[in-house]
């Protein structure tokens, strides 16, 4: 059956980011921090769906929350007590007064570029190069470009990360590379006038890993406000898995937007958009249309609220952070131990491997890491029962509240056999 997926689903897959060579692995199911594909083989999920998983699979007080509303409702279209709930708690952790809720990643960022065009009146948008934030027009320039598409650093090609998308649009993104308050500076004066806002991710998590450097992220709220800008922070990525506030309460820099998606709903797909009093009063007098069918679903808000109340708490965070600590040191172990340049790189329950000697600071930088070497620890983690991301050096492994000290140290002895080899090569 499987082998005949390609005659009825494009390319085999669901989504082109689920295809690994030579085919998809297709899930049966998971439970706690395990999932069992099906053929029988079962693996310690460090995927952890891209990152939204990070309540493990079947944790018990979501499966309740969205047992109980699926006797209740599945879908109404109009707004539950739960939303209230999450919005309430949304504004406690990240600062902003208020929210609305979608889908996906993609629709939250929409949302975001559209308001600061839309408050704004104006359509120029400053866009780090390598930066991902979902697959609508806009968003769709320079997100991985390959190395020979990239032109000069301080005039970056404008790259389409996709087919389809108008050349007029891409005109309307500015680029800067991350982590230099200099260019951003540059590009306002540049087009004074003219910029609506900036979007980024606050630690860049699509190029492996890469914080922001110490300063950069309230260096960039002070410039984009001293020329009228706004500044949106697309936590998708990072949100709930950095911090119980994401990035925004871990480097302590509130940003007018704010875009959630992904571990928020522990497990469920929802999304969240939060900004400032001004911001959303566009979305109240219907200046903006937040639109959408399935905004506010009331499962994915019982299972939000769920997530947020049982998970994503502090002692959630203590578990992660000593579950994190313990990969650190065992991966740094095997690093030092076989006299390799490569560093580990982790943020709260995010981590993975530079594989490079050089400090990453950029996309620039990140595209001197030596892929063959993310692609071969791909494989090994596959093949020593870890599931990880299929991409290589620009993916993360993501830990779980449900994942245990054993869980990690095969993660960590996997890389092992990997390091040895590299060692030796
Ligand atoms: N922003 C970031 C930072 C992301 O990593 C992603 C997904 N990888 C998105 C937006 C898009 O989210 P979705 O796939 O849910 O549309």
């Amino acid at each position: 059956m499987i082998a005949d997926a390609g005659r009825v689903l494009a390319g085999g897959a669901t989504s082109n980011w689920q295809i690994a060579q030579p085919q998809a692995v297709w899930m049966s199911h998971g439970q706690g921090s395990h999932v069992w594909d099906v053929d029988g083989n079962e693996y310690v999920d460090m995927h952890g769906g891209y990152g939204a998983c990070i309540a493990g699979h079947g944790y018990p007080a979501i499966v309740e929350a969205v047992s109980r509303q699926v006797t209740r409702g599945t879908h109404f279209a109009q707004p539950t007590e739960d939303a209230i709930w999450v919005a309430t708690e949304l504004s406690r952790r990240f600062g902003l007064p208020q929210w609305r809720f979608a889908n996906s990643g993609t629709e939250a960022t929409m949302d975001a570029i559209h308001l600061m065009r839309a408050l704004k009146g104006r359509d120029l948008v400053i866009k780090v190069e390598g930066c991902y934030h979902g697959h609508h027009d806009s968003v769709q320039v320079s997100v991985l470009p390959e190395p020979e598409e990239v032109g000069p650093p301080d005039a970056p090609n404008r790259v389409p990360g996709n087919t389809g998308i108008p050349q007029a649009i891409m005109d309307l993104i500015v680029l800067v590379p991350f982590n230099d308050l200099g260019a951003v500076e540059r590009v306002l004066k540049e087009h004074d006038g003219r910029i609506a806002g900036m979007i980024l991710e606050p630690v860049m998590m699509n190029a492996g890993i890469i914080p922001p450097v110490d300063g950069y992220l309230a260096g960039l709220k002070e410039l984009l406000h001293a020329h009228d800008a706004f500044l949106t922070f697309d936590e998708v990525k990072t949100g709930f898995t950095t911090g119980p506030a994401g990035a925004t309460g871990r480097y302590g820099v509130t940003p007018d937007i704010v875009c959630l998606a992904k571990a928020l709903g522990g497990g469920i797909s929802v999304a969240a958009i939060g900004g400032t009093a001004e911001i959303m009063s566009a979305i109240g007098d219907g200046r903006y249309e937040q639109v959408g069918t399935f905004n506010g679903n009331p499962l994915a808000m019982a299972a939000t609220r769920a997530n947020l109340t049982h998970v994503i708490n502090d002692a959630g965070y203590e578990r992660l952070d000593a579950l994190a600590a313990r990969a650190r040191e065992g991966f740094e172990d095997h690093i030092a131990a076989n006299g390799l340049p490569w560093r580990v790189v982790s943020v709260g329950a995010k981590g993975c491997v530079a594989f490079t000697g050089e400090p990453v600071r950029n996309y620039r930088d990140f595209l001197e890491v030596d892929d063959r070497w993310g692609h071969l620890h791909w494989l090994m983690q596959h093949n020593g029962g870890v599931f990880l991301p299929p991409w290589g050096k620009v993916e993360q492994w993501l830990l779980s509240v449900q994942h245990t000290d054993e869980d990690v140290d095969l993660l960590v002895s996997n890389f092992g056999r990997l390091a040895a080899v590299a060692g030796r090569s």
